[in-house]
């Protein structure tokens, strides 16, 4: 039986990166997303592709549920359950960044209550309910050998600030609290928790800052000098999968060209 992976956000971006890793690795998926169908339709396909080409077969299946929304949850939870009836791996990945950039002087509370919902209030709550699940699940018939887990995509902004978008920085660093949370919560019953922590990586998220970040890059803000890719981080997610660490738990996974170097 293929292990089976929930990826909120993975129509596009990172959680895209985040499901082909997967497939390529057989697990079965459910490919979450808010808005954009053609999207997840297309993710969906490609992970089936991806899988076939590698030697699996698996099942993937779609589920529009906004994180941010208490019903959705129940809803992309419920919907897991019956197409699978299991869960080995939770990625909260969804998120969005502010709608404009605005210094903090200025920032309104719209775009503060907005970040804080979906990229806070989703994945803490989306996570309450599926460590439920996990808890059941490891009660009635324990894993062997690889434990289910949870993985949340937080970011360098959880400790770099952006003064013209604190919303965002601060909605990562309350999500950064996540981990080491279900990391202790969680460790009895079996279940890992992990945070991987990307730099800059080229998506739609980022398109708009391109320029801005090429010179960045080019003038040595990462010591790796070149963008991240959705496929950088999800082989980190796909090693964690695959039960790499498993000593480790409530750990943070850096995937930033080195971003977090103090360097002299
Ligand atoms: P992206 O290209 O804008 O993709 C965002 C994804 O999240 C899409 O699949 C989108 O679905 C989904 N989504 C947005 N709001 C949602 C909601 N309320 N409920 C469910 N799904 C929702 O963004 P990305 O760059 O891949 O970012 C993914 C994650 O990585 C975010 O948490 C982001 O903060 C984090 N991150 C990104 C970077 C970077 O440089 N790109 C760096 C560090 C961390 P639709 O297609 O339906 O809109």
């Amino acid at each position: 039986m293929n292990p089976v992976a929930l990826i909120t956000g993975a129509s596009r971006g990172i959680g895209r990166g985040i499901a082909l890793a997967l497939a390529a690795e057989g697990h079965d998926l459910v490919v979450n997303y808010a808005a954009n169908a053609a999207a997840a339709a297309q993710t969906a396909s490609d992970c089936a592709a991806t899988a076939t080409a590698a030697g699996h077969e698996i099942r993937v299946e779609v589920c529009q549920a906004d994180v941010a929304d208490g019903i959705a949850r129940e809803k992309l939870v419920a919907f897991t359950r019956e197409h699978f009836g299991r869960l080995d791996l939770l990625v909260n990945n969804a998120g969005v960044a502010p709608t404009t950039r605005a210094d903090i002087l200025e920032a309104d509370e719209a775009s503060f209550d907005r970040l804080m919902n979906i990229n806070v209030k989703g994945p803490y709550f989306l996570t309450q309910q599926i460590a439920r699940w996990m808890i059941e699940e490891q009660a009635s018939a324990p894993a062997s050998g690889n434990p289910p887990k949870i993985v949340t995509v937080s970011s360098i902004s959880a400790y770099t600030a952006s003064v013209n978008r604190g919303d965002y920085c601060l909605a990562k660093a309350a999500l950064s609290m996540l981990t080491p949370l279900f990391a202790a919560r969680l460790a009895e019953h079996g279940i890992r928790v992990y945070e991987i922590r990307p730099g800059i990586i080229a998506t739609d998220m980022t398109q708009a800052v391109q320029a801005k970040y090429d010179a960045l890059i080019a003038n040595g803000l990462t010591p790796i000098r070149r963008w991240g890719t959705p496929d950088d981080v999800g082989r980190a997610v796909a090693a964690i999968a695959r039960n790499a660490l498993p000593f480790s738990t409530g750990e943070v996974i850096n995937v930033d060209g080195g971003f977090h170097l103090r360097i002299l």
